[in-house]
């Protein structure tokens, strides 16, 4: 029989499956199992208008068939079947839609991308030669009592002839590669490596997808076996239905418990803990879908490592086309887990990659605004829950706010929470707004490493004893997230610790400034002697009891330094610009008055020792401490 050969196009692809990369691989079976479902659906629409179909819904389904021996694995279906025509124009070129994209990526892409195009969409019934050396379809078409069959090596085109098929349907019988050195192709012959494909591709497909399974178990001892006698084994064989056909989202929210939410869950995410909120909705209209979304109750172990990948499962029709479709998430809502199973999208990406990808987006969109009005629901709702939530994940939405320049502050702000000066727990920016009082010109915060730590600064001392509410900054990112987001509600935040922070009446603005302008030389000797290190040197009516402190001068406070110096790759550049402010009222201002008009090289030590000193409040080290305890004991010996 003359051998018919490939399209030109088709052959390249088949070379490009032959060549594909392992992981790719095993997605043959999803490919086929696909097909059958459909061919099956085919008959199964059919028998429901025509009668002499003669099959009930129970009688179909998909059958898997490994045999060791011959290395063959066989995959049936008795679905709608195919006549030699058919055989001919389905499987002699490439399905049309295969090498639409074939061509399409090949116009300026390279080989990769196509295999990765491969891995994530497939390209239908020819994926079966990733992993066979020879595919022979036997099909024999509802309505006719003839059967053929199709065979090809890949390479060489193809044959078809008459064949024998006593009932309606398809077999593909696939003879299985030789292991290489990369891959052990017998694992496709094995039934516990094809169950866990079959439940990780294609658990949702809507008929029973059958094998035999043979498994080895202990035999009941017999009531006279001695008690030492060894356990005697015995090979049982059943037949197994490997998946689990209907998906749990297709079902109305109100038939499901909220155990059973969580148990697929923890499921097929892999958690010990229940979710804190599920999501889960059918969206009809531009994009059609099902999405079951899941808010965690915490971080996974990886969740601030670069391992950790953000995405949804995407499946189309119940077949899994992804398990991490990163595109449905933005960065900052990357701790949701959760599906999304869309009519609109073809397991073949072929059909129109663009318009695919168009689909994508409007999804991805839609389901933003549903997390996000979700959690501002559990805000609003379930404070507690809420609260446990931002503190496993706030820092992704802090961190959303700071990224991309900011465009995503609108989204975000709403859903951050502060620790706040008046009560020891969390506040919303609204919550903090609506109780400031009227004339009040500004949200005020302070960083630092943790809230104690903040409560030694003398700013903070005297910001709470003027009755502010502060917000505690502890987060790394915090800082950087407040200063993107500038202002809310009309009132800017301001960091306690910046000079420009000033609680002060009109009144004892003006006496300050008084203060500052007769002493104006001195501070001069005082900022001389201190060099680089500080911008400038003055009296300062916000401290309380403490003598002096850094107030920051510039973009960069002594919280952003410390945390930009300890990033990665960081090498200390980094550097924020300081006053030092000496308490107005504290019997140190009258000291250094009397030092600078009788014993300025007492002055000059007094500095140093003022600005170390002001440095250890501000949670900093000391430039020089061997200088510092130099000093402090020359003083104390006096
Ligand atoms: P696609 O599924 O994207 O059309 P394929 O290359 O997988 O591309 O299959 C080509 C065609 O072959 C299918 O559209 C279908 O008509 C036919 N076909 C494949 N497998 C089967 C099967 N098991 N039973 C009946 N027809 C099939």
């Amino acid at each position: 029989m003359r051998k018919k050969q490939f399209k030109a196009e088709s052959k390249k692809l088949l070379d490009m499956m032959i060549n594909s990369i392992y992981t790719h691989k095993e997605i043959f079976l999803r490919e086929l199992i696909s097909n059958a479902s459909d061919a099956v659906d085919k008959l199964y629409f059919r028998s429901l208008t025509d009668e002499a179909v003669g099959m009930k819904k129970e009688d179909f389904c998909i059958r898997l068939t490994p045999d060791k021996e011959a290395r063959t694995l066989t995959v049936s279906d008795n679905g709608i079947g195919m006549t030699a025509e058919e055989l001919e124009s389905n499987l002699g070129v490439i399905a049309r839609s295969g090498s639409k994209v074939f061509r399409e990526e090949n116009a300026g892409g390279d080989g990769a991308d196509n295999i990765e195009i491969i891995g994530q969409f497939g390209v239908g019934f020819y994926s079966a030669f990733m992993v066979s050396k020879k595919v022979k379809v036997i099909s024999r078409a509802y309505g006719s009592d003839e059967a053929n069959c199709w065979e090809s090596d890949g390479a060489d085109g193809y044959t078809i002839s008459p064949a024998e098929k006593e009932t309606v349907g398809t077999d593909i019988i696939l003879y299985i590669n030789d292991n290489t050195d990369e891959v052990q192709y017998d694992e496709f012959l094995d039934t516990y490596r094809l169950s866990a494909l079959v439940k990780k591709y294609s658990n949702y497909i809507r008929y029973p997808i059958k094998m035999l399974v043979t498994t080895s178990r202990p035999k009941p001892r017999a009531e006279d076996a001695p008690a030492d006698a060894p356990t005697e084994y015995e090979d049982v064989t059943e037949d197994r239905t490997l998946n689990s056909m209907l998906p749990l989202w297709k079902k109305n929210k109100s038939e499901i418990t909220e155990e059973e939410y969580a148990a697929f869950y923890k499921e097929v995410y892999h958690d010990y803990e229940a979710p804190l909120r599920v999501i889960h909705s059918k969206t009809e209209g531009q994009a059609t879908y099902n999405a079951m979304l899941f808010i965690p109750s915490h971080a996974p172990f990886d969740y601030y490592s670069k391992e950790y990948q953000k995405g949804l499962q995407l499946y189309s029709k119940g077949v899994l086309i992804t398990d991490k479709c990163a595109d449905l998430l933005p960065d900052y809502f990357n701790f949701v887990r959760g599906l999304v199973d869309s009519e609109d999208l073809s397991l073949n990406i072929s059909r129109e990659v663009l318009q695919h990808d168009h689909q994508l987006k409007l999804i991805a969109r839609t389901i933003e605004k549903k997390i996000k009005s979700e959690l501002q629901r559990m805000r609003d709702t379930d404070r507690e829950k809420y609260e446990t939530f931002f503190a496993a994940f706030g820092t992704s939405l802090k961190f959303g706010v700071y990224s991309d320049y900011g465009v995503h502050k609108d989204t975000l702000v709403d859903l951050l929470l502060f620790k706040s000066s008046f009560e020891d727990k969390y506040v919303t920016l609204a919550e903090y707004r609506e109780r400031m009082p009227a004339d009040q010109d500004a949200i005020y915060y302070a960083a630092g490493e943790t809230k104690e730590k903040i409560d030694m600064l003398p700013q903070v001392e005297a910001a709470k004893a003027r009755g502010l509410e502060i917000l505690y900054l502890t987060d790394y990112v915090d800082e950087f997230a407040i200063r993107t987001l500038m202002q809310f509600d009309e009132k800017k935040f301001v960091n306690v610790c910046d000079a420009e922070a000033n609680f002060a009446t009109e009144e004892e603005k003006k006496a300050l400034e008084s203060d500052n302008a007769d002493a104006e030389e001195m501070f001069a000797f005082m900022k001389e002697t201190l060099g680089d290190a500080v911008q400038t040197v003055r009296f300062t009516n916000k401290l309380k009891t403490h003598p002096v402190c850094l107030s920051s001068e510039g973009a960069v406070s002594a919280e952003m330094e410390r945390v930009l110096n300890a990033m990665p790759g960081a090498n200390g550049e980094v550097k924020a610009e300081f006053a030092l402010e000496i308490n107005a009222e504290h019997p140190i201002a009258a000291k250094i008055k009397t030092l600078f008009a009788e014993d300025k090289d007492t002055l000059a030590k007094f500095t140093k020792l003022l600005y170390g000193e002001a440095r250890l409040i501000g949670g900093m080290q000391i430039e020089d401490p061997v200088e510092f305890s130099t000093l402090m004991c020359e003083l104390m010996a006096k």
